[in-house]
């Protein structure tokens, strides 16, 4: 397993990681497999959209804090019950087929590390078999 670090500076934003995921690909050395990416915190997220207009992503974090506001009447002591809420949609993983040691991604495609309780520290765990 390779550990990836990222440091997110906004409390909410979508940081482009397919370069680092790419790389940990060519440095296994696997030709043919499937790449694990893996999220280990209950405030971030995995997700693969468009990394060609960044107006998707806007749009995608303008929408998530519409549906999921910052400040409402949540239980969670800690105050950033909207931060696991959207974790949870996005989701905490995602796969990509390796071929001719090659990520299988769309053309459009990128991998993405969301953050929604930022600015932080994180790290993204990746897994190629
Ligand atoms: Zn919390």
């Amino acid at each position: 397993m390779e550990e990836i670090s990222v440091t997110t500076g906004s409390r909410i934003e979508m940081l482009d990681i397919t370069s680092q995921i790419r790389s940990a690909v060519s440095k296994s050395g696997t030709q043919e497999g499937v790449c694990t990416v893996y999220c280990p915190h209950t405030t971030a997220a995995i997700t693969i959209n468009e990394n060609a207009d960044p107006d998707v992503t806007a749009d995608i974090l303008m929408k998530l804090n519409k549906m999921i506001p910052p400040h409402k009447n949540y239980r969670h002591l800690e105050g950033n019950s909207d931060a696991h809420i959207k974790s949870s949609l996005i989701g905490n993983s995602a796969q990509i087929i390796v071929s001719e040691g090659c990520l299988q991604l769309g053309t459009w495609q990128g991998i993405y590390f969301c953050e929604f309780d930022g600015p932080r520290s994180r790290h993204v765990w990746v897994s190629i078999k």
